[in-house]
């Protein structure tokens, strides 16, 4: 299959070498990949789908590992998307990393146990015949590839066709903070599921909204690939030590920016403990998990490191909303004025470290829950 893949990446991309060293076939054109694809609908293969904007992580290949477990085929696209990025945010300066992630892409692998004779090889632990899954493409499209209009960040400027959940995206947690977003990100998903025709799609827990909001757009654009049981939300990476969620932004703090960065978990955690454990209001969590916030702010270590240089760490939001349908939970209720058959709450927070924005979210409940 690696025949068919384009060697030439786009002016942006890596050099050459990148993409040898790491063997996995890049497409960089809808029309190669959907050769690609072609071929695995005759086979009868499986493709599980993890859509990134690069600079890899433990997070992202969590996703990976998960895909690679569940389908024959595994294809990851990496695309910095200007739709989501808005005329002030970091769109150029986002970290890009394209051979450091072919090779961490190089090095995943999920070995497959098959009671099938006639497979590759056989396995010296179980003595059964065994084959080896590696990612098998990765989608690396120019910005003109996706959008064969152009795209203006200013979306007054936009013209075109564009995918929104109205809803769940401009007045609620994240959309709130960055209107716009979210229009961003549904509109390129849904290109990306129309290229890559995925029988799996992985997401983070890390964007809950976004993972949610997807969910919600493939049910109601009654897409097939993937569906929306396909559509698969894995529990957010976080750094052992610490608990600070993975991120590729967390590349852009500071030393001391990021020792006082997983203030965010912790105050999320306060809230956690205020809600299930003492059985406040969430008006009482919420205030909770500021205070964690606001005291480290006022500490030593908020202000000012070791050395004399400043860390200011300052609040966006701390919200509990209903996940069901992204409704604020009003302010006196509790865990048990909800009832035992309430929906999961999403507690979730942004908080800047200097002039990185972090974000983070736990569930209260379990996601299967339903009302
Ligand atoms: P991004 O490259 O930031 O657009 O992320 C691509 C995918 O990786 C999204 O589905 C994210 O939710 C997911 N992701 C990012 N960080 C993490 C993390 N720490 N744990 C799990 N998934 C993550």
């Amino acid at each position: 299959m690696s025949g068919t893949a384009t060697t030439k990446l786009p002016q942006s991309a890596a050099s050459l070498s990148a993409y040898s060293e790491s063997d996995i076939p890049i497409y960089t054109t809808v029309a190669s990949y959907r050769e690609w694809r072609r071929k695995a609908f005759m086979e009868n293969r499986s493709v599980g789908f993890v859509p990134t904007m690069g600079a890899l992580h433990e997070g992202h290949l969590d996703l990976v590992r998960k895909s690679l477990v569940e389908n024959d085929l595994t294809v990851l696209s990496i695309f910095v998307n200007p739709a989501q990025f808005s005329p002030h945010e970091d769109l150029e300066t986002y970290p890009r990393t394209l051979e450091h992630d072919l090779k961490l892409l190089a090095q995943q692998q999920h070995l497959v146990v098959s009671n099938t004779p006639n497979t590759h090889s056989t396995s010296t632990i179980t003595g059964q015949p065994t084959h080896i899954r590696r990612p098998s493409a990765v989608f690396l499209p120019s910005v003109s590839e996706m959008y064969p209009h152009g795209i203006s960040q200013d979306a007054s400027l936009q013209r075109g066709t564009f995918v929104e959940v109205k809803g769940y995206a401009d007045e609620q947690m994240e959309g709130k903070s960055r209107p716009g977003f979210f229009r961003g990100v549904a509109t390129v998903v849904t290109k990306l599921f129309n290229v890559i025709q995925p029988t799996n799609a992985y997401f983070g827990q890390k964007d809950i909204q976004q993972a949610l909001l997807l969910r919600r757009m493939v049910t109601d654009l009654l897409l097939s690939h993937p569906s929306a049981q396909n559509l698969h939300i894995v529990p957010t990476a976080r750094d052992p030590l610490d608990n600070l969620a993975l991120s590729s932004r967390n590349a852009y703090l500071s030393p001391s920016g990021r020792k006082v960065a997983p203030t965010l978990y912790n105050a999320l955690k306060a809230a956690e403990h205020c809600w299930f454990l003492e059985g406040k209001s969430k008006k009482e969590c919420v205030d909770a998990a500021r205070e964690v916030i606001h005291r480290v702010r006022n500490t030593e270590m908020g202000t000012l490191d070791g050395g004399g240089m400043e860390v200011e760490i300052k609040l966006d939001y701390i919200e509990m909303n209903d996940a069901e349908d992204f409704e604020v939970l009003e302010d006196e209720v509790t865990l048990q004025s909800r009832g035992e058959d309430a929906s999961t709450v999403i507690l979730s927070g942004a908080m800047w470290v200097n002039g990185t924005r972090l974000i983070d979210n736990l569930l209260l409940g379990d996601l299967g829950h339903r009302k």
